[in-house]
Order: structure tokens, then sequence, then C-alpha cells
């Protein structure tokens, strides 16, 4: 069977624990399996600090499936150091509000490396995955630069606008300010990255993780030619709210939807992915929620299964459910 996941960060990737689980793999490494499993992960996030090239999201899925990450946080090294964060401080070197752990830092060293020595951004990917060994393909969603920008009201000057990296507003000012409009900049001219439309294409299932749905999902979904193969693809195609109970289950992601002008429930985010049989623009056949939720999603059939990833297990229990809304048989 042929599985893609749409993801961001942290929801992402561990929801990606579950979906190795479902299909028999480990969740941690690789085994050896029939299935393949591609996820085709938000690049948005990405930005250049001090020279080197940071891909959160792509690190955080491949430290959390290669068995790395530290899992109290969420992101980033077990074990961490944070030496040369200090000497950065030390020398009032600006970014100083950014995690760069001294661990975290090899592998962004060797990222900016083969950039500039002008590998592409899914090379680059791989080249790291042949130590983590994730037992998922993860594909960048595009090798071009895209980087999401949060308009906001400007903090040293209310008169004016100013627009952030989406790093900085979510992680300097703890999305608190209020966010005028969230722009994915570059994607217009971006192109999906090698492998990820054939991989839609020939799928037997597609899920959404129930990951940020403006800032992670939505960005992938803004790189031009995702959403006809969504729309395309013969698989069904599932998603996973984060919502659950009106709130996010983590994280900010409410500020984002307000942000676009989307209520923060699971039923307004099935509603904003929208049906891929009965309108023209929809990409679900089927949306998860909590249990105990009364959502109505015209064309998608709902249904309500418990969506806390609390450990691999309740995962894999997700993650089946959403296989089999797709309409795959599972042994
Ligand atoms: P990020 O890139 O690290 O911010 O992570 P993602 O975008 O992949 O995922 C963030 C989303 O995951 C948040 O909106 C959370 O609401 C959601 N999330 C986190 N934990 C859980 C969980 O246990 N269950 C569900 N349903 N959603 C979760
Ligand atoms: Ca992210």
């Amino acid at each position: 069977m042929k599985v893609v996941v749409v993801v961001g960060g942290v929801g992402g990737a561990r929801f990606l624990l579950g979906v190795k689980a479902a299909l028999g793999l480990p969740p941690i490494g690789e085994g050896s399996s029939p299935h393949e499993i591609t996820a085709v992960v938000n690049t948005g996030d990405d930005v250049w600090m001090h020279g080197l090239r940071i891909a959160p999201d792509l690190d955080t899925c491949m430290y959390t499936l290669g068995g790395g990450i530290d899992t109290e946080r969420g992101w980033g090294h077990k074990g961490e150091t944070w030496v040369v964060k200090e000497e950065l401080a030390a020398y009032d070197a600006e970014p100083s509000w950014f995690g760069l752990g001294d661990k975290d830092i090899a592998t962004h060293l060797i990222r900016s490396q083969m950039l500039r020595a002008g590998y592409p951004l899914s090379a680059v990917t791989e080249a790291l995955c042949a130590r983590w060994k994730p037992g998922v393909k993860l594909l960048p969603m595009t090798d071009d630069r895209v980087e999401t920008h949060v308009v906001v009201d400007d903090p040293d000057n209310p008169e004016q606008r100013k627009a952030l990296h989406f790093q900085e507003w979510w992680v300097r000012y703890r999305a608190s300010l209020p966010a005028h409009s969230i722009v994915p900049v570059g994607a217009e001219e971006a192109t999906p990255a090698p492998g990820v439309l054939d991989a839609i294409a020939e799928a037997d299932a597609v899920l959404f993780a129930p990951s940020n749905p403006v800032v992670s999902v939505g960005t992938v979904l803004s790189v031009p030619g995702v959403r006809e193969a969504l729309r395309k693809t013969a698989a069904g195609v599932v998603g996973v709210s984060p919502i659950i109970g009106g709130k996010p289950v983590r994280g900010m992601a409410d500020e984002c939807l307000t942000a676009i002008g989307v209520e923060t429930s699971a039923e307004a985010v099935g509603v904003h992915y929208g049906s891929r049989q009965t309108s023209d623009t929809g990409l679900l056949d089927g949306w998860l929620v909590a249990p105990g939720e009364t959502v109505h999603v015209p064309g998608v059939a709902v249904r309500a299964v418990p969506l806390l990833m609390s450990d691999v297990d309740a995962t894999a229990a997700m993650a089946r459910a959403a296989l089999e809304l797709s309409g795959v048989e599972l042994d």
C-alpha cells in the first residue's frame, strides 16, 4: 500500500509514528514492510539564521521518526546542549530568540553547505535521512524558497504594518501580535519537489495529519499543482482535525485560523478544506473529529474517533481510522 501524508512539524511527526505503526512498521526507524509512506512536509517555516538554513518541520519529522527527538519539548535533539547559542548571545548576535542547539547546528551546517553547493533541498533531506533512517520518505513540499510571512501592526510603530517571518511571529512573539494576513511568500512561483505529485497520483490513501491547517497543511496546499493532484488522485483523501472542543490541542493554531477568517472548530476547518466530491475546489473525502463533536461538512464523510496522540497505540488507532475512512483495506 502507498500512503501519502501531508504534514507540518510536531503534530505531523507524531501522526506519522502512528501511520507507521498502523501499517505494521516500527514507529521509530526502518523496518521491512510492503507498505510505503511518503510525507509531504511543509517548508514555509524554513529560515536563514546566522548563515544557516533551518528547516524546522523537516527536522522535527526526521528526528522524531529516527529516534533523535527531545520527546518533552517535541522539537530538537534529546540531550541537546546550548554552548553556541550562549556564545552568540555574548556577541549580542541577533536573532537571540531562536533555540539553536549545538547538535542541531550540525544538521544545519550540512544542509547549508549542500544548498550552497547547489544541491536541492530534496537531495539534502535524503542525505540527512541516510543517518536518521526515518522509515518514511520525507519530501519537502518544494525545493524552491517559500517562507511564510505574517503581517502585523509594527510593535515599534503602531501606525504602520510590518511583515514578520513566521518564525519570529511564532517563536519570539508567541503569536500574540494579531495577524492581518499570513502569506507563503514565493509559493506562487514554486513547483512541487520531485516525487510529490507522483506520490499523490500513485497513492492508495492520502491523509492530512492534524497539523496546523494554515501554516503547515495550508502552506503545502499553496504550492501550485498540489491541490490539483489531490483533487485528481484515485486515492481517498482523509483529514484529521487538530481542533478538539473548539481549541487546538497544542499551540496557537487558533491565531492562524482567525487570520484567514476561519473559526476555530473541527467543523469550520473541515469546511475550509472542503469536499472533493461536491465542490469545485474541495480536497476531502473524509474528516476525522473527536468523539462528542457534532460536525457536518457537506459532501464529506465525517467520523468521530479519539484524536489525542497520547502514545503510539492511540495514534496508530487514529491512523487506522483515517486509512479505513479513505477506503483502503487493512489486515
Ligand atoms: P508544528 O509545525 O510543530 O507547529 O506542528 P504541526 O503543524 O504539524 O501540528 C500542530 C498542530 O497539531 C496543532 O494545531 C495541534 O492542535 C495539533 N495537535 C497536537 N497534538 C495533537 C493531538 O494529540 N491530537 C490532535 N488531534 N491534534 C494535535
Ligand atoms: Ca511548523
